[in-house]
């Protein structure tokens, strides 16, 4: 028996959940998610893959991963329409398939290239080899907005450096992951090498205590990141984590003020309605070019093409449930009675044909205190904050003042402050007139409590490697 939304245990280890599409707030379709009985066997399964997996020749393994890529090129627009499905993104923003690609081409070329140095040593004339290993398996737990993009960031590595990878996607996210793990098998990799497997909390925990697993790659909230840290604790798994973030865009007063809108609107509120670990929900603009930002700012974001995801010309979708919606809605409705700032645009939920949706306004409070909790908790929704500063230390002052450290996006045309600014700025990634364009030379991740580790680059890569020194006595 199943309920919208929920999942319920049929008494056979197996739970099926119902999955909701938040365009419509209709039954999408059902998933078995895993469990621990599920999670046991993904392991064992792992475990021959990945010895199969290692003792192919390296130019087998990057070949392999190369068919994955074409694979997947093939199937783009498929995959794109599943991340539709998946959470409700306009498909004009759906391009985290490529994502996929793009990091399976270029971690392929990892596979077969040197990976270990040798050197000499003190006192004596031994041969000193430092090699990299794989942990064996990793497992990756992706948060719903992102299941590609992790299997991008996280998998693609992984596979480059020898491991074998259970994939968890969430159950509010699973269909565009199911298909890459089908899509795995169809390259012809060795069945388990990639395992996915959608699960909620508890299949998820299943994973993380699982003392079969070499690493575990989290990414999602920090709430969550500690009870993951904590399981992992039992047998000293270790965990690479990439979390939220409560990003600061700064908006000089040299800036191009029609790119600053457009951008500040695109990696904000309409950002996949604000549902982005990157998204720059605090947006600081220097006193004297303050009016005439916001003019075009809430310009743009009051321009948000609102509609069905399907749509290509659609550019503003829902947010991922009922549930979230009354969040976001709440969080608005505090900082209104608050008096955090001006509501200056949308604070309410769509109606008419699109009431049964999770549509929420694309909502903008201006002359925010950063001290509020509007600017200091991830609202992760469309919501964002804007806020004045005086001069260039001030702004980094505003900025730094947060306890995520993810992204930091400065518009100027200034090179000497650009440079100066992001010096200065606490985060993992500054974007200078540039939205968060994620590459696969990366890399990518946070300081303070937006997570530890990289993904993207050769960074990314050690994240799935162990390192091994040998060294062979020369008497
Ligand atoms: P979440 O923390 O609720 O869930 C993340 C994943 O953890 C899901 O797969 C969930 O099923 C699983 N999970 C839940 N409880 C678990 C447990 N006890 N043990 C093991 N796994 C468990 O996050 P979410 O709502 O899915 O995603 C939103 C969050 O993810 C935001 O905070 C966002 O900023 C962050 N995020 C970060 C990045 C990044 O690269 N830094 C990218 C995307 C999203």
């Amino acid at each position: 028996m199943t309920r919208p939304g929920a999942a319920s245990d049929l008494g056979v280890g197996k739970v099926i959940f119902e999955h909701i599409y938040p365009a419509t707030g209709k039954p999408n379709g059902t998933v078995t998610l895993a469990g621990a009985a599920e999670i046991d066997r993904a392991v064992e399964a792992a475990r021959a893959a990945q010895g199969e997996w290692i003792s192919m020749t390296v130019d087998r393994r990057r070949d392999l991963m190369i068919d994955l890529a074409d694979i997947v090129h093939d199937h783009l627009d498929e995959l794109a329409r599943l991340n539709v499905f998946d959470y409700g993104v306009p498909i004009s923003f759906a391009g985290t398939a490529l994502l996929l690609e793009r990091f399976l081409r270029h971690f392929a070329g990892y596979a077969d290239k040197p990976h270990g140095v040798s050197t000499p040593v003190n006192g004596s004339f031994d041969v000193n080899l430092i090699e990299r290993e794989p942990y064996g398996i990793i497992g990756v737990i992706t948060p719903w907005n992102g299941a590609l993009a992790v299997a991008a960031s996280c998998v693609a590595p992984a596979l480059a450096a020898g491991n074998a990878v259970i994939l968890k996607p969430s159950e509010l996210a699973p269909f565009a992951a199911l298909r890459f793990g089908e899509l795995c098998d169809r390259a012809g990799l060795p069945t388990g090498l990639v395992s996915v497997a959608p699960a909620d909390a508890e299949g998820g925990d299943a994973l993380v205590r699982h003392p079969g697993i070499g690493k575990i790659a989290f990414t999602g909230g920090g709430a969550t990141a500690r009870k993951v840290l904590a399981a992992a604790a039992a047998n000293l798994t270790p965990v690479v984590t990439e979390l939220g973030g409560k990003s600061a865009n700064i908006i000089f007063d040299d800036a191009d003020l029609d790119l600053a809108a457009t951008l500040s609107a695109h990696q904000g509120p309409l950002m996949q309605s604000g549902q982005s670990c990157a998204c720059a929900s605090r947006i600081l603009v220097q006193e004297a070019v303050y009016d005439a930002f916001v003019d075009k700012f809430v310009g743009v974001v009051a321009g948000a093409r609102v509609g069905d995801p399907m749509d290509p010309a659609t550019t503003f979708g829902p947010v991922i449930s009922q549930a979230a919606a009354d969040r976001i809605l709440d969080t608005i409705e505090t900082a209104v009675s608050n008096g955090t700032g001006q509501l200056l645009l949308g604070g309410n939920r769509i109606g008419g044909d699109l009431a049964d949706g999770y549509y929420i306004e694309p909502t903008v409070f201006g002359g925010v205190d950063n001290a509020s909790t509007l600017a200091q908790e991830e609202t992760f929704g469309p919501v964002v904050s804007v806020m004045r500063f005086r001069d260039e230390q001030e702004a980094v002052q505003i900025a730094n003042s947060t306890r995520y450290g993810l992204n930091a996006f400065v518009q100027t045309t200034d090179l000497g402050r650009a440079h100066r600014v992001a010096r200065r700025l606490e985060a993992g990634s500054v974007w200078i007139n540039q939205f968060s364009d994620i590459s696969p030379q990366g890399p990518y991740g946070g300081y303070k409590q937006s997570g530890s580790g990289r993904t993207g680059g050769v960074e990314g890569l050690n994240e799935f490697r162990q390192v091994k020194n040998i060294r062979i006595g020369m008497r």
